[in-house]
């Protein structure tokens, strides 16, 4: 039976998969000891889950365990790479490339580099989303010490080709950062094969629980080497002080146990679904598919409704369907998305988006009802207009 309201926005977040919760509980009481605690075996046990869990986040991505920092998310991860490559590079250059469709954790951190004197070249996008090869490497400079480029975009799921622009930082000696929080364990990642130096990825995006991620650190061709952003008691191989969140490290590594098993099977069924659903929305008068069709995650899709009223949309849809729209409606006046924006759309199409993010538990049934409701609600309120 269908049950309301159906949840399509697993961009945003995803639920915890039953396995993750039931791996992460004993942690919380039975074996609460701290990683840290060196002279007991409460500490041994934690310390022992915690390097497993650091194996199973690695053999998702092919790195070693070693190369795995834990962070409270992606957030911390993105800020932990930026500006720790900023600081620990500094006397090489303060030049950093990056992209406008780039996650609010990375252009927020540029951001904040730039105010304290470092230089950002924001590149913009081709209208289908990707980054402009030759552009990039035009923008490269005898001072730029990293490149951050995104692997698949949050709002559009364009997959940027990662590979392409690892060998162009390789080439210049620059090191190559990516947020791969979309990314990781809905595609095959692979940080040798993909050349990438740096990478970020979050538990709750692939089915584990909030606030836990990693961040990928190249130990060698080259080594990476980043300035800590947290002072402390040296945990993580000094990269990131604080005492770790056992449980919620050993649910991201379960999370990722589950990826590698599972995905292909999974991902399969979903891109069969997103592909109906897509092919269903579409077929809406006005409706036009934002990013490109091919490069693309699985599971998302964007259609942008032409001459609908965005606020119409949400409003008559969020209590049945859970979506994310293009604009950010904390205003009044609804701001339309700036990945949107960068890749050249107008506001006409820009703000009455909606991202349709499907998970592992999307059933073909939710699928059916959204194509309807969706076609019923765009109808209905361009007639309005
Ligand atoms: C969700 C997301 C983040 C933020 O991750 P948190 O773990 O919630 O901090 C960063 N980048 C991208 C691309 C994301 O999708």
């Amino acid at each position: 039976m269908l049950k309301l309201p159906i949840y399509l926005d697993h961009n945003a977040t995803t639920p915890c998969d039953p396995r993750v919760l039931e791996a992460m509980i004993p942690y919380f009481t039975k074996l609460f000891g701290n990683a840290a605690s060196r002279n007991h075996p409460f500490g041994w046990q934690a310390a022992e889950a915690v390097e497993f869990a650091r194996e199973q986040v690695a053999a998702l991505i092919h790195a070693d365990p070693a190369e795995i920092v834990f962070t409270s998310g992606a957030t911390e991860a993105d800020n932990l790479a930026i500006k720790g490559v900023a600081d620990m590079y500094a006397a090489r250059g303060n030049h950093i490339i990056t992209v406008a469709t780039e996650h609010k954790a990375v252009l927020d951190t540029c951001r904040h580099l730039e105010k304290m004197g470092a230089d950002i070249t924001w590149l913009s996008v081709k209208p289908d989303g990707l980054v402009d090869l030759d552009e990039l490497e035009k923008a490269i400079r005898p001072n730029t010490v990293l490149i951050a480029i995104m692997y698949a975009n949050n709002e559009t799921g364009v997959i940027q080709p990662v590979r392409a622009i690892s060998e162009i930082a390789k080439r210049h000696g620059v090191l190559f950062f990516t947020d791969a929080t979309q990314a990781v364990g809905k595609i095959p990642v692979d940080v040798i094969r993909d050349g990438i130096d740096i990478m970020a990825l979050s538990a709750h995006k692939i089915y584990g629980p909030k606030g836990v991620g990693a961040l990928y650190v190249r130990r060698k061709n080259p080594r990476v080497r980043l300035t800590a952003q947290m002072d402390g008691g040296g945990h993580e191989r000094g990269m990131r002080s604080g005492t770790l969140n056992v449980p919620a490290i050993v649910g991201l590594g379960k999370a990722c146990e589950i990826c590698t098993l599972e995905m292909e099977n999974d991902n399969k069924r979903i891109r069969t679904l997103r592909d109906k659903l897509e092919n269903g929305l579409l077929k809406i008068e006005g409706a036009v598919l934002n990013g490109n069709k091919i490069f693309r995650l699985p599971q998302v899709c964007n259609i942008s409704f032409r001459n609908a009223d965005e606020n119409a949309l949400m409003i008559s849809l969020s209590k049945e369907i859970a979506l994310s729209s293009g604009s950010a409606c904390t205003s009044a006046s609804p701001e339309p998305s700036y990945v949107l924006k960068a890749m050249g759309l107008d506001d006409e199409l820009a703000k009455p988006s909606l991202r349709f993010g499907l998970g592992k538990y999307t059933t073909a049934e939710e699928i059916d009802f959204t194509i309807e409701r969706v076609g019923e609600v765009v109808r209905e309120k361009c007639e309005n207009v």
